[in-house]
């Protein structure tokens, strides 16, 4: 053992990985979390399924942070998709790629392989330290809420991660950003990431059809073409195809307070093939009738085509055609923080040396979804919270080590 002692606050994927590596190189560690127990996050995600990373080509991977790619690059490079898998697997979990190319456990749940990771840092000394909630910095160290009243605690280095702000009854609730900010650390706003979207439906659409989903569906935004399913809920819309778009359309609601999303609801048909099946249908039938004989829509898709368009609209097959093939959802806004399955915005990177250490608060470093990055579902998300983790932990030993 080194005789220093790390202090890391948050248990979650980051902090358990940073804790696993700081350990390893013979430090003494101990997790502080608020909660009664570590990783619930990391536990929910695993109830749909844990996309633990994805099996793309690298060169392509490491582009999904958007514009946190490139500063990122060195902790991915540290702990590629290929070492989560080889990690996971040393934990008894093995993995298999989906035919989306996101990779998952066998088991597809995150409680087995938690298990085996709190049971490798108990074996390896960490000390677990949960409801120790951080509420700031005194002169004689960190100081902590508990059962028993408050607790200082002091340490040779300091690693935060604390999370975003999406669920914040699973731990993580933003709350550390004025115990920052009050110290100089640049924050940017928290915003929801990978959330759906409200939009005004009328009551008789929505009453008939939230819960409805729109399947074999191609999107469009400035994120990009994506093809998938959705679904209306009584808000608007939710769903990973919308996830997809999330940070384009939020980014353009508060440039330009306006947002769409276009859907291709037959991206089966050409314009021009359904234009001519549209125009060949005999102008008495109804247009629930046009709709399903000249373009194959019915249900919810149909629905969201009268719910669109204007009368003129629908009686017109050349501009009925082009709005089916790319028909626009006004957005008004994103579902709130607290529903979203990530957050964007955090500490700002140009404020974090090479080894994740704060410029502003020397012998603190930060890691995980706290930080001023974001990513689409896919496994990205916890790729960048274990790979960061652990690039804060080699930045630690390098800063006890060499200053
Ligand atoms: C429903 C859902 C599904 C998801 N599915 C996936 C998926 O399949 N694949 C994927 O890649 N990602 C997924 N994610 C995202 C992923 O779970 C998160 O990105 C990841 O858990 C973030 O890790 P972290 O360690 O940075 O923070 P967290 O996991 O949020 O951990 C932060 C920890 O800090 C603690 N903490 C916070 N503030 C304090 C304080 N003041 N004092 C003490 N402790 C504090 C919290 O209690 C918490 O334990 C999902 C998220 C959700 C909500």
């Amino acid at each position: 053992m080194s005789g220093k002692e790390i202090a890391i606050i948050g248990g979650g994927p980051a902090g358990l990985m940073a804790a696993e590596m700081l350990s390893m190189s013979g430090y003494a560690v101990t997790v502080y979390d608020g909660m009664p127990t570590v990783g619930r996050k990391f536990l929910l995600a695993g109830k749909s399924g844990l996309n633990i990373t994805h099996s793309e080509d690298y060169q392509h991977f490491v582009t999904r942070f958007g514009t946190a790619s490139h500063r990122l690059r060195d902790a991915l490079d540290g702990f590629t998709p290929q070492d989560v898998r080889t990690w996971a697997s040393g934990l008894g979990t093995e993995t298999f790629t989906g035919t989306s190319g996101r990779v998952f456990p066998t088991v597809m749940k995150a409680s087995p392989l938690l298990r085996a990771w709190l049971g490798r840092l108990e074996a390896q000394g960490v000390k677990l330290m949960t409801r120790h909630r951080w509420t700031g910095f005194a002169d004689s160290g960190l100081v902590f809420e508990t059962p028993n009243g408050p607790v200082t605690v002091q340490g040779d280095a300091t690693l935060l991660a604390l999370g975003g702000a999406s669920w914040p009854r699973l731990g993580a609730d933003g709350s550390w950003i004025p115990l920052l900010s009050d110290k100089g650390v640049e924050i940017a706003d928290l915003q929801p990431a990978n959330c759906g979207f409200d939009v005004a439906w009328s009551d008789v659409f929505k009453d008939r059809f939230a819960g409805a989903p729109l399947k074999s569906v191609t999107t469009m935004s400035e994120a990009g073409t994506f093809p998938g399913e959705f679904v209306v809920s009584r808000h608007g819309i939710e769903g990973s195809l919308v996830y997809a778009h999330c940070a384009a359309l939020r980014d353009r609601l508060t440039r330009q307070g306006h947002a769409r999303l276009l859907v291709d609801l037959a991206p089966g048909r050409s314009l021009e093939r359904l234009e001519k099946d549209l125009a060949r249908q005999d102008g008495k039938i109804s247009l629930s009738n046009r709709l399903r004989k000249g373009a194959g829509l019915e249900g919810v898709k149909a629905a969201l085509v009268r719910e669109l368009c204007s009368q003129s609209i629908l009686q017109d097959p050349a501009q009925l055609a082009r709005l089916i093939k790319a028909l626009p959802i006004p957005v008004v806004r994103p579902r709130p923080i607290a529903e979203a399955i990530s957050s964007a915005g955090g500490i700002r990177l140009d404020g974090l040396d090479k080894r994740y250490m704060l410029k502003a608060l020397p012998g603190v470093f930060v890691a995980g979804e706290m930080l001023d990055w974001e990513a689409p579902t896919g496994g990205y998300l916890l790729t960048a919270c274990l790979a960061t983790g652990r690039a804060a932990a080699k930045g630690v030993n390098e800063w006890l080590n060499f200053g």
